[in-house]
């Protein structure tokens, strides 16, 4: 298994950056992350259109094309055989020796993409079961809406539900209302329609939200975006998270509670099953 850093591909064992390299002494620098399916990148031009926000936001310049940056995921993807699972980019605005303020003398960002492997069957057969979650308290800063690789407080949420049995944690502002999940948008299905918070600052808008409403509307489901809370979701009759890699899971508990009759619902279903006939595919070839 190979990795790309900076023009090269080294073995993924021996890929190195700097320990200057600004995205570990600061967390300086933006990500994403594309699924892989049957060869095929799911949302490219969406995730590469926020890329360029994401950057845009740190000031940090776009280091390569999109068609280089495309090419670069394909020769990595070649050379690791994917075909199923998830391409990650990650750009920081490169090694100076550690001081708060951007490098006077300009310094290349630092590029690096890795590929992770899946098999869809496992995925699906885990997916099949819904996810528990649980909530916890919104403590991040706030430009979330920017997919920087400051992730420590979803780290700490993240942990927090797998020591407690769940699989997300969805964080809580401080007026009681649902943001979203440590890795995911949060939704809930209520009175037939599908919620899901509107996006701000406060939010990362997910490329998978975006994907779903486009389902929503080419298949008439209706589709609020409002602030819901966790007492409507414990109410509702199905909630979901959506994310790159989850794409759209049911969530069947929340604090330990069921939602519906605490099996992943008929809109979640649909919504997973369908999802990839209005996906953007990039063939990886
Ligand atoms: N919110 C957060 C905090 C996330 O980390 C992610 C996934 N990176 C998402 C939402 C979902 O975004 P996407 O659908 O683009 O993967």
């Amino acid at each position: 298994r190979f990795a790309y850093v900076d023009g090269r591909y080294p073995r993924h064992a021996d890929a190195a950056v700097h320990i200057e390299d600004r995205g570990f002494q600061f967390a300086d620098g933006v990500y994403e992350v594309c699924e892989v399916r049957a060869g095929m990148i799911v949302d490219l031009t969406r995730h590469l259109d926020r890329l360029e926000r994401s950057l845009g936001a740190l000031a940090i310049a776009m280091p390569m094309s999109r068609a280089a940056l495309l090419a670069v995921f394909r020769e990595l993807a070649r050379r690791n055989g994917l075909r199923n699972g998830w391409i990650y980019l990650q750009i920081t605005r490169g090694a100076a020796p550690r001081d708060h303020y951007f490098p006077q003398t300009p310094v290349n960002p630092t590029v690096v993409v890795t590929t992770r492997a899946v098999d869809p069957a496992k995925v699906e057969a885990a997916a099949a079961a819904g996810i528990g979650v649980i909530t916890v308290p919104d403590d991040r800063w706030g430009r979330v809406d920017i997919k920087t690789v400051g992730l420590l407080s979803n780290v700490l949420a993240k942990q927090a539900a797998r020591d407690a049995g769940a699989r997300e944690a969805w964080f809580v502002d401080r007026d009681g209302f649902v943001t979203e999940g440590g890795s995911t948008n949060a939704w809930i299905v209520a009175n037939g329609a599908l919620v899901t918070r509107p996006t701000s600052p406060g939010i990362l808008g997910g490329i998978t939200r975006l994907v779903v409403m486009d389902f929503a509307a080419a298949h008439g489901l209706k589709v609020e975006e409002r602030a819901f809370t966790v007492p409507e979701a414990l109410a509702a009759d199905e909630a979901f998270v959506t994310s790159a890699t989850s794409v759209v899971t049911a969530v069947v508990r929340i604090d330990g509670r069921p939602i519906g009759d605490g099996k992943p619902g008929p809109i979640a279903r649909d919504l997973r099953a369908g999802f990839h006939d209005v996906a953007e595919l990039t063939p990886l070839i």
